[in-house]
């Protein structure tokens, strides 16, 4: 099923209140997340700036799932179907700027990826993140074609083939925003 077309100010809309989701996102669950352990950060350090994995921090939760937007009633209400939207309970893991929300015990895969969009946050700002992340989903139609998705999802699988072969995850990202693909 095709997304409804919005105008100029109802995605300007949109992306304040995901923006607006996502800081709230972040501070409630930043205070219950701890920092990376020394075995994660161990698999990841030659891929990414130490600052970023000093930053992050992970929650699992445990018998809890993440609750979908507030505004997902506005959105059905602009024409989206519930089923054309992401269901936030259903993903292994969701990352507020630079908190990454796991609903189960993660692999090393899972968290690069997160660890992906923690960067991909830091390089861009949230308001720009939110505006790119809105965009992708809209001129995709699907979760899964955000250009900020298949970045992750891209350097992720470089990762998952090769563990050892290092990489700069900055550079790839600055690259993608260099050729303006986001
Ligand atoms: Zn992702």
């Amino acid at each position: 099923m095709p997304l409804p077309k919005l105008s100029d100010a109802q995605i300007v809309w949109v992306s304040r209140q995901v923006a607006g989701y996502i800081d709230t996102q972040r501070q409630t669950y930043r205070p219950r997340a701890v920092p990376l352990d020394r075995n994660q950060k161990t698999a990841v350090q030659s891929f990414f700036p130490a600052a970023t994995l000093d930053s992050a921090r992970v929650v699992v939760l445990a018998g809890e799932r993440i609750g979908n937007p507030p505004f997902y009633g506005e959105l059905i209400k602009m024409g989206f179907a519930l089923a054309s939207l992401p269901d936030f309970a259903q993903m292994a893991a969701i990352t507020y700027v630079d908190t990454v929300v796991l609903h189960e015990p993660f692999t090393g895969r899972v968290l690069f990826h997160e660890l992906v969009h923690v960067l991909q946050y830091e390089k861009l700002g949230l308001e720009q993140f939110t505006a790119k992340y809105v965009s992708g989903f809209l001129n995709g139609g699907s979760y899964e074609a955000i250009p900020l998705e298949m970045n992750a999802h891209e350097l992720d699988a470089r990762f998952a083939a090769a563990p050892t072969k290092s990489f700069s995850v900055a550079n790839e990202i600055q690259a993608w925003i260099d050729a303006g693909r986001f």
